[in-house]
């Protein structure tokens, strides 16, 4: 289980991807800048249960009936990683983009840019920069769910990288609030407050909570 604590990291970082990379550190990844982002965002997904406790749902609303269907998000619910490559003859190649890909991409041609960056060897004179999304092994895209009642196939946009960063923050918060109560009525510091093993402090918390 992921130390809160160690959570308070991410706080540091403004940019979406340096908050990626440093959840990536707290899940124990030495390198996270390395990381294929395929496998990294399984790394999230696992990360999500470790700090959380719970694996990471997503909500999807019926267009034809209205139940809510929820989606569970797990490294043993979506499909492993797996490296990707593609290959344009001897010595020449696109590789996976990996985290530091990524970083200080410019506003216009980025595209174009990302396929310089993960090309191996000359990039064709032919090459689209759409061919990033051959070796593209991220949990981003279309979720597709059949509707639990009325069978149905819906279909949901999800990119698990933001939505693992939010729940990440949201727990982040959580914690404030239950430091907060604990700080209120029992007095206690916080060296103390935050030494209580997470489940010990949440459990004060909602009988403080529940005494209100
Ligand atoms: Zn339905």
């Amino acid at each position: 289980m992921v130390d809160d604590r160690a959570l308070t990291a991410l706080r540091g970082h403004d940019s979406e991807l340096a908050q990626a990379a440093a959840a990536l550190a707290i899940g124990g990844v030495a390198d996270p800048w390395q990381v294929p982002l395929g496998d990294a965002d399984r790394r999230l997904l696992a990360l999500h249960r470790s700090a959380t406790g719970r694996d990471l749902e997503v909500t999807v609303t019926c267009a034809s009936c209205g139940t809510v269907n929820t989606a569970v998000l797990a490294p043993s619910t979506v499909p492993p990683w797996e490296p990707r490559s593609v290959w344009w003859g001897p010595g020449c190649g696109l590789r996976e983009p990996v985290l530091a890909d990524l970083a200080d991409l410019p506003s216009t041609g980025a595209a174009l840019e990302l396929l310089r960056r993960c090309a191996v060897g000359p990039l064709p004179l032919d090459a689209e920069p759409s061919a990033v999304e051959l070796v593209d092994t991220t949990l981003a895209g279309p979720l597709v769910v059949s509707c639990v009642d009325c069978g149905t196939s819906i279909e949901a946009p999800v990119d698990v990288e933001p939505l693992v960063l939010a729940a990440l923050f949201r727990r982040l918060d959580a914690v404030d609030v239950e430091v907060h109560l604990l700080a209120e009525a029992y007095g206690w510091d916080l060296a103390t407050i935050e030494a209580l093993p997470g489940d010990r402090r949440a459990r004060f918390a909602s009988i403080v909570a529940e005494g209100r």
